[in-house]
């Protein structure tokens, strides 16, 4: 393995400037790499790692091991946690690198004269010994096959958005195969550009003899849902194609606005009212 010096200076040149996270990550880094018995990750084809942060440390994690996400070598778990799992697929090794929550209240003790705690992170960093700033967890994990680098899969469409989706990432939802963000909400393009949430809305069936108390039921599933953060609409399933009075006084319709349904609609076989 090259010098820590030269793999701090690769890494901030690469991250586009020398801070803290660079030194932890230049460190973090290597002792992952030490542990599962790697010497020269860059190349090696038997690395993979598991940054748990998207921080500084993260690209210093990169530039060291020359894991990328496009190699499907690096993989982001998004726990924001300053912690890094280095795993030697051929032998296999693995562990956790966790950074020390302790270690930036420690770097005064290091270096007492800097000009500001940043700074005496910075350096501190450099010098402490690695079991105040990291610990060390042997893990038991075996990368599934589908997320080994050159893996190949079938590649599927979203039920929902007609998107294609590779490695597997689709989910069933009702007997439907949708991609995640169609599933459970998440970034997807709209007409304004990718931003928007969006999801599919959560369908629950109310289904009950007569006056057994559904409609009670559904008066008080409205507030408590609508605290809860969801925005709830209620569609009332009506027998005839003809009914007497829609959202008026009484009905069930109109006590489902009244609980504060933001939209209420009645459907029968061939009527659909809004
Ligand atoms: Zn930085
Ligand atoms: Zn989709």
């Amino acid at each position: 393995m090259r010098s820590f010096d030269e793999l701090l200076q690769e890494s901030s040149a690469i991250h586009g400037h020398h801070c803290a996270g660079q030194v932890l990550g230049v460190r973090m880094a290597m002792l992952g790499c030490r542990e599962v018995g790697i010497d020269e990750p860059k190349g090696c084809k038997k690395l993979i790692v598991y940054v748990e942060m998207d921080r500084c440390a993260t690209d210093a994690v990169q530039a060291v091991t020359g894991c990328s996400l496009g190699k499907r070598t690096l993989k982001f778990l998004d726990y924001g946690k300053m912690a890094a799992t280095f795993v030697n697929t051929e032998t296999p090794q693995a562990v956790r690198v966790l950074a020390r929550d302790d270690a930036r209240a420690l770097a005064p003790v290091y270096v007492q004269d800097a000009t500001s705690p940043r700074e005496a992170q910075k350096q501190a960093y450099r010098i402490m010994p690695e079991d105040a700033l990291f610990s060390v967890t042997p893990v038991s994990l075996r990368v599934p096959a589908q997320e080994m680098p050159g893996y190949r899969g079938d590649r599927v469409q979203c039920g929902a958005c007609g998107e294609g989706i590779n490695y597997h990432r689709e989910v069933r939802v009702n007997g439907r195969t949708l991609c995640i963000p169609c599933a459970q909400g998440g970034l997807l393009p709209n007409g304004n550009g990718i931003g928007k949430m969006e999801t599919l809305p959560k369908v629950l069936l109310i289904v009950g003899y007569k006056k057994v108390g559904k409609t009670t039921l559904i008066e008080k599933l409205i507030p408590e849902l609508s605290n809860r953060g969801y925005r709830v609409g209620t569609v009332k399933h009506h027998h005839s194609d003809f009914p007497a009075s829609f959202d008026t006084a009484g009905t069930d319709t109109w006590r489902h606005r009244q609980a504060g349904a933001s939209s209420v609609a009645l459907a029968s076989q061939n009527l659909t009212l809004r």
